[in-house]
């Protein structure tokens, strides 16, 4: 007998529609025995804790590089934050001191600490830090099966294709999985940035999370439908339900097949207005996606990928020819290459000072790269001497005040006054160009104007400095908005002082990249947008669909609105007119 359809709702992960059976996967529930020791075997039960932490952190940095090289940077960094509790020695030496001062086995304090651990951020609010509790999780097992003789289990086999429904999944697991075709997860926990939700997105797989009691109600072998886009989860599905999605899957399947198709097409508007579409990337190896969707070049290059996970700095002959490879691969487009951007939440345990109470607000990119001379001199060499088709640029961020501009060119003539000592071939005539992301660079547009070769907007920092309003506090999210008028201001201020003095002015910040966004961003006046590949088809198709004075008019309509909610719901109102199709949550 056909069971009765049952449809739940969770949060939308990761878009996209599966239909097809479910594997329940299940977590094995277990803790080691509290095994207590003679005072005599402190020490050995100390080292046999520190064992099992290399051996893990062993096992993690393997997975980490093959991950990195075939997943990229998003799933790499789940695991970089396992590394970084791994490495937490205050956290460490807690589980020491508890061996020590409660005569417990290392298995029994590691699980013990790691258990307080995992419910102390368990409790938190935010969401982030919630997360946290699963790596915290999860480290615990591996530490704890490491000690008691097990190693990493192979433990997940799919027989087929199917979607797997779980209470939470670990990076690992999650991986592990998807290497056996899995067609979509449902996960009764987590939120937007759980790390199944990064982990789905950045493998293109669809999911829905957060979905409670989801796994109590069925068993591996059940059909479901799974739709990404709205959040919903269909279990035992009638027949004229499975035949609607599966109108609905093709549907979208044709349209992503047709945005990307028509991605190479030139991107005008509808009357003839150019548009570079440019895409922001972190790692080589993002390479291939932005070839594939046509990208004009790349509008914003962050440095940081090739400095951060490692123990030593990357010289300059190693950057010269990352810089190099990948202004060949881009040529004859541009490569925005912007310069180290450390500090706030990216550290660089190679030449890190003392923790900081307002990193964001601290000790950050230019501000410290102007303080490691060495260091920032020979970036600009191996931008120098990767330039051999003369089509990079070099971005400064975070730029403040003047001085810093001034001080960074002085850098650059040394770096070059070098490379002719040193007899190294280089391209001597480079644009150097800053980030606009502080207030005072707004304020200061049109003498900045005079001395910068190029200016490009970088709206992340420039709403966060401008609302205060910290961009990765959940507490606060609401408030932050790129559409609040005061950033708006902002925004066309830095354009028109760009403009009058004659220098090109780009945008490289999220903003660039919400569809919602596209058709005021053009109507203000931009003509070279860079963002996230993944968006470039969809974002070049709306481009293209619009006329330069419609989005004019829609401009006028925004700019003298004094609400953020006014502003959403005239642009959102607009862009429902014009995309009935392509769906947008203001
Ligand atoms: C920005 O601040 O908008 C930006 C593009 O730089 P990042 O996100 O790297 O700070
Ligand atoms: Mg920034």
């Amino acid at each position: 007998m056909q069971k009765r359809e049952l449809v739940f709702s969770g949060v939308a992960a990761s878009p996209g529609i599966s239909i097809g059976s479910c594997f329940v996967f299940e977590e094995p529930s277990w803790h080691p025995e509290p095994r207590t020791i003679s005072a005599r075997k402190v020490d050995a039960e100390k080292k046999r804790f520190r064992t099992a932490v290399a051996a893990v952190r062993k096992d993690i940095s393997r997975s980490h590089q093959t991950t990195f090289s075939q997943f990229g940077s998003d799933l790499a960094e789940v695991l970089e934050m396992q590394l970084a509790i791994l490495d937490d020695q205050v956290f460490l030496e807690e589980i020491e001191a508890f061996i020590e001062k409660e005569h417990y086995d290392a298995a029994y304090a590691a699980y013990t600490v790691f258990s307080q651990k995992k419910d102390f951020f368990m409790g938190m609010s935010n969401a982030y830090f919630r997360e946290r509790a699963f790596d915290i999780q999860h480290l615990k097992e591996l530490l704890v099966k490491s000690m008691l003789g097990e190693r990493f289990s192979g433990k997940i086999a799919l027989k087929k294709p199917a979607i797997v429904i779980a209470h939470n999944l670990s990076p690992n697991d999650t991986i592990q999985l998807h290497l056996q075709k899995v067609l979509g997860f449902v996960t009764t926990m987590g939120g937007k940035t759980s790390h199944t939700a990064i982990v789905a997105r950045a493998l293109g797989v669809p999911a829905v999370v957060g979905v409670p009691r989801f796994s109590d109600q069925v068993k591996s072998g059940d059909q479901i439908i799974l739709d990404g886009n709205h959040g919903e989860v269909i279990l035992h599905p009638e027949p004229e339900t499975i035949a609607d999605y599966k109108k609905r899957q093709e549907k979208q399947r044709a349209a992503k097949a047709r945005l990307l198709k028509e991605s190479s097409l030139e991107t005008r508007t509808q009357d003839g207005h150019k548009i570079a579409v440019r895409s922001n990337i972190e790692f080589e190896n993002e390479l291939p996606q932005l070839l594939k969707v046509s990208a004009d070049g790349i509008g914003l290059f962050r440095t940081e990928g090739l400095f951060l996970n490692r123990s030593d700095l990357p010289s300059e002959e190693e950057q010269t020819e990352v810089y190099r490879r990948i202004a060949e691969a881009v040529y004859p487009n541009k490569l925005v290459l912007r310069t180290l951007d450390i500090g706030g939440d990216k550290i660089l345990p190679q030449l890190a000072g003392e923790p900081e109470e307002n990193p964001f607000l601290g000790w950050r990119a230019i501000r410290f790269w102007l303080d490691h001379r060495e260091g920032f001199q020979s970036q600009l060499k191996a931008a120098l001497r990767a330039n051999t088709r003369g089509n990079i640029q070099i971005l400064l961020p975070m730029v403040s005040g003047l001085s810093e501009l001034r001080q960074a060119r002085e850098v650059l003539d040394s770096a070059r006054e070098t490379l002719r000592k040193e007899g190294k071939p280089f391209v001597g005539e480079v644009d150097l160009g800053i980030m606009i992301e502080i207030p005072s660079a707004v304020i200061l547009a049109d003498q900045f104007a005079r001395e910068a070769d190029f200016f490009s907007i970088g709206t992340n920092d420039l709403v966060q400095y401008t609302l205060a309003v910290d961009r990765g506090n959940e507490r606060v999210a609401n408030l932050y908005s790129h559409f609040h008028p005061a950033v708006l201001r902002m925004i066309k201020m830095t354009l028109d002082a760009g403009r009058a003095a004659g220098i090109p002015v780009g945008m490289c910040g999220e903003m660039a990249g919400d569809p919602l966004a596209i058709p005021l961003l053009l109507g203000m006046g931009f003509q070279e947008l860079s963002l996230s590949h993944s968006l470039i088809p969809e974002i070049k198709k709306i481009v293209r669909d619009l006329a330069l004075d419609e989005c004019q008019e829609l401009y006028g309509d925004v700019f003298g609105e004094n609400s953020t909610q006014r502003v959403v719901d005239i642009l959102t109102a607009f862009f429902r007119h014009r995309f009935p199709e392509i769906e947008v949550e203001p």
